[in-house]
């Protein structure tokens, strides 16, 4: 049998503590940002092409029942069709998802973020918007139904009046207000939270905008 000195096994044990470490996998403080970027990039990269990692619920959820560490928060629209868990191929306990017609950063979904940012340790927080968001569509028309669509359209309109003032064309303007809503609702959740302001001014939570196309199932990635 082999056998290893204890002090060069103390070494090796160290290292791959290190590596570990260095991996954003095991550390107390979570996964990096901009490693858990690359792992919603590549899980939307899989699902796309239909090359998705097989799921086995049953054997998960016990070793999920003493606590949760999801590696990214995602605020993204409540429509039926952009399921953030599907579109990044992942599993039970890996995202911390919030879902609210037209992804917008009211009370609620901020408090929901901070809860995540500073209890369970997720340390990427990506706004997810997507083509033809209904929600999007009802705020670049000045009626509001009921007086609650009416506060949510609120939050989205500041984005709808950034891409007219862009002037793009009448066939394009949804799209660019999907992507303005992202832009407006990182803003949000920033503005409105010192405790969000403070994590990602120390470099402790990174951010990230994307919109994703039906047609496709690919994300589109925004530059901030
Ligand atoms: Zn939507």
């Amino acid at each position: 049998m082999l056998r290893i000195p204890a002090r060069v096994l103390a070494v090796i044990l160290f290292l791959s503590a290190q590596a570990a470490l260095a991996e954003g996998h095991g550390a107390q403080e979570g996964v990096a940002p901009d490693a858990a970027l690359k792992m919603l990039r590549d899980g939307n990269q899989r699902y796309a092409t239909s090359a998705v990692n097989p799921r086995h619920y049953r054997a998960e959820r016990p070793k999920l029942t003493k606590g949760q560490k999801p590696y990214a928060i995602v605020l993204s629209c409540a429509d039926s069709r952009v399921p953030p868990e599907i579109v990044f191929d992942e599993s039970l306990g890996r995202l911390f998802v919030i879902r609210v017609a037209g992804n917008v950063a009211g009370p609620g979904e901020i408090a929901s973020i901070e809860y995540a940012a500073e209890h369970v340790g997720a340390r990427l927080l990506l706004v997810l918007g997507h083509a033809s968001c209904g929600g999007v569509a009802a705020a670049m028309s000045p009626e509001d139904p009921t007086p609650n669509l009416a506060a949510l359209l609120k939050e989205i309109r500041p984005a709808v009046d950034t891409a007219r003032a862009k002037g793009v064309d009448k066939d394009h303007l949804a799209a660019e207000a999907v992507k303005e809503n992202v832009r407006l609702q990182l803003k949000n959740v920033t503005e409105r939270s010192e405790l969000l302001k403070k994590m990602a001014a120390e470099g402790h939570v990174g951010t990230a905008g994307a919109v994703y196309d039906l047609a496709s199932g690919k994300v589109e990635w925004l530059a901030p």
